[in-house]
């Protein structure tokens, strides 16, 4: 039946997730995956997108004939009426054409938004902003982005960069943020900020179990082995996400006591990787915030986890 399914792709620096998704209950059919590192050309983008779509589609057992439309969710900033994606540093590539070739082959719609602004579409549909009109999702990874829902409507700004909570200030001489400015959550509260904590830490000399997980020079350190340092008890690791989650309690005063949410959702690798870091953001909100902005929040884990990207994407063809 045309239109009862969508693909939703979650197009990172990294790699391509494409899923083909129920839209009347978010239930995700099938999936596939696809490297995105280093690509020649625009071309060899869309290559690398209908490749991975054919092959969700042909795990789910349809055709784009059953499709209501293709949405992609793309890391960085995006032209949302042109389908362009604007700077993709990860790609090495500028305004690459992402809508325009999926839409012409597979002759049906195709929208974009940028991958919090779908992940946050797609906890309101079908995850933990499900029947709350009123909420701001937060993303913990390699950095932090914000969704901000109002009145049952996500938030775009002036010029569609609101919910950027990851480049509020907290201390104005601080540590320099990857948008060079200084003293960002980002670069208190991400993952990247775990990371160099801990890499500076071994290189004082301490010991830590990640020691051959950490790349030093780039701040990587993943989700995984987060989780797993911290189920052994590893102290640097968990002094650190002990720290990132305080900074993060910090940053929620100031949504908390600006929006005044009924709820806020954190997702993204980190979150998942810790139940401490939710707990402990939670806690130090709890201290520092208005008591009366805190009555009626609740603060919560994300509902659709590594999947919210996908299902959000494709529901940029349910909102009209
Ligand atoms: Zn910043």
């Amino acid at each position: 039946m045309p239109g009862k399914y969508a693909v939703g792709i979650d197009f990172g620096g990294t790699k391509v997730l494409a899923g083909v998704v129920e839209m009347s209950s978010g239930r995700l059919i099938a999936t596939s995956k696809k490297k995105t590192r280093n690509p020649n050309d625009h071309e060899d983008v869309s290559r690398r997108l209908t490749s991975v779509v054919d092959e969700a589609l042909a795990e789910a057992g349809l055709t784009a004939k059953a499709l209501a439309g293709i949405g992609v969710g793309a890391a960085g900033m995006v032209n949302r009426e042109k389908g362009v994606l604007l700077n993709a540093v990860n790609l090495g590539l500028s305004e690459v054409p992402l809508t325009e070739p999926l839409s012409q082959y597979y002759g049906v719609p195709a929208k974009l938004g940028n991958d919090v602004e779908v992940a946050t579409l797609g906890e309101m549909r079908f995850g933990a902003g499900k029947g709350c009109d009123h909420f701001v999702c937060i993303f913990v990874g390699t950095g932090i982005g914000g969704g901000i829902v109002v009145d049952g409507k996500l938030l775009r700004g002036a010029s569609g960069t609101a919910g950027e909570i990851g480049h509020t200030v907290l201390y104005p001489n601080g540590r320099l943020c990857g948008c060079g400015a200084y003293g960002c959550l980002e670069a208190y509260a991400s993952r990247t900020a775990i990371a160099r904590q801990v890499s500076s830490e071994i290189n004082r000399g301490h010991v830590s179990t990640v020691q051959d997980k950490i790349d030093p020079s780039k701040g990587i350190l993943r989700s995984k082995a987060i989780s797993q340092a911290l189920d052994m008890g590893d102290p640097l690791v968990t002094r650190a996400v002990e720290d990132a989650a305080r900074y993060m309690g910090l940053g929620l005063v100031s949504v908390i006591n600006f929006l005044n949410p009924k709820r806020i959702i954190l997702g993204g690798g980190l979150v998942e990787a810790s139940q401490t870091y939710l707990d402990l953001a939670s806690l130090e909100a709890s201290k520092h915030c208005l008591v009366i902005a805190r009555k009626k929040l609740d603060i919560v884990k994300a509902g659709l986890g590594d999947y919210a990207g996908i299902v959000g994407a494709a529901m940029l063809l349910a909102n009209k």
